[in-house]
């Protein structure tokens, strides 16, 4: 038996309000069943979103860990560690890496117990921790965004906005990989020079500060670029203006996708982009994508950790917030997540445990 320590959140709205600590006992597994410690666990934009109510997938509120009020946990995606078997596990020993096989599941606690088949299998030593943890979101989402939406072929172009983010710098690694040309858009900074060095390292063809995304008379330097080829894919994750400068640098009849909407918000898509030019804008979600066919998120987990494994996907710029549970008091606790939700605006936070 061990007691788990989980953020829980029992209403919806401000995150960092919202969020609480409950500590409850877990008895040893049996039959199918694992024990789980956690290792670490990334804070995505998604789960912030969850939190405040405006995301459409959300775990069950109850009352089944001994709540007072009904309530879930937080977390949807991290990488624990087996501690203890049941006695009918048969692909799981003491000691091994998995991350869950589907959302909602409460990854933002120390100890969790669930079923063998709900987990997937992460060869120790593999990849790094950070590469593992973020794996079955970001990882999965820039594989299928590249190779599910249309057939980008070698020497064809893909835009994206929010290439900074992790999907957005493992969208350029991979791409390169493709021998696809990236061109990425990222906000204005004071060390702008600093961060398009960082992308050019990770292997993006060319990188366009929001400014230039939405200049008319940068347009023409674009074309030079990308002459004698297509941009035949765009792939929005922030909305608004930065949104319609990527769909509008779409050649006819490629692909516009959105798969995310850091600026909350409507999408502007200028009309001959859809008459004239046939411009297909499509919307992609790694959760709905897993409803339907999970063996397909499986063999897109296992191709991405392949990429991380291979060096193709290099390690993650990521801002450990490390947890002692030694000594560590429930405010303790509930502040390392709360430090880690507003330094994620800066860069992409790991609580490690
Ligand atoms: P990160 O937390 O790593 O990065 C977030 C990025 O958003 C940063 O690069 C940041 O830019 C940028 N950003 C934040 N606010 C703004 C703004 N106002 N204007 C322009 N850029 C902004 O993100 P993830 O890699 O975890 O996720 C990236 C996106 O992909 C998110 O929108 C997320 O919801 C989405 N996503 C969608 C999935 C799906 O299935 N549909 C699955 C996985 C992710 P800066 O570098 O300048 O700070």
């Amino acid at each position: 038996m061990v007691t788990s320590r989980a953020i829980i959140y029992s209403n919806y709205g401000d995150p960092l309000s919202e969020i609480k600590v409950h500590q409850y006992t877990i008895s040893d597994p049996v039959d199918d069943e694992v024990l789980l410690q956690s290792v670490a666990a990334p804070i995505n934009p998604s789960d912030l979103i969850q939190i405040a109510g405006i995301y459409p997938s959300r775990p069950p509120m109850d009352t089944s860990l001994g709540t007072k009020e009904p309530s879930a946990v937080a977390g949807n995606e991290g990488l624990f560690k087996i501690i203890k078997v049941g006695s009918k596990v048969k692909d799981f020993k003491i000691g091994d890496w998995c991350i869950p096989l589907h959302v909602n599941t409460g990854t933002w606690r120390t100890y969790s117990k669930t079923a063998e088949d709900q987990l997937i299998k992460i060869p120790k030593n593999y990849v790094s921790m950070a590469q593992a943890t973020t794996v079955s979101v970001n990882g999965c989402t820039a594989l299928q965004l590249l190779t599910t939406l249309t057939d980008v072929k070698p020497g064809e172009w893909v835009i994206q906005n929010g290439s900074n983010s992790v999907v957005g710098k493992f969208v350029i690694q991979i791409a390169k990989k493709m021998g696809i040309k990236t061109l990425n858009v990222v906000r204005n900074r004071p060390n702008i020079e600093e961060l398009k060095k960082k992308l050019y390292d990770l292997g993006a063809t060319k990188v366009i500060t929001e400014d230039e995304n939405t200049s008319p008379e940068f347009e023409s330097t674009i074309k030079e670029w990308t002459k004698g080829s297509i941009i035949k894919l765009g792939l929005n994750c922030i909305g608004g203006d930065s949104a319609t400068g990527v769909v509008s640098k779409v050649s006819p009849e490629g692909v516009f996708v959105t798969y995310g909407a850091m600026i909350l918000g409507p999408v502007k898509i200028p009309i001959h982009k859809l008459t004239f030019e046939n411009v297909k804008c499509v919307g992609y979600w790694v959760t709905e994508n897993a409803k339907k066919d999970i063996n397909g998120k499986i063999k897109s987990v296992h191709e991405a950790l392949k990429l991380m494994h291979d060096g193709v996907i290099g390690d993650i710029d990521v801002e450990e917030k490390v947890v002692h549970l030694d000594n560590l008091t429930d405010e303790e606790f509930l502040q390392i997540y709360k430090n880690a939700f507003t330094d994620s605006k800066k860069l992409k936070q790991l609580v490690v445990y």
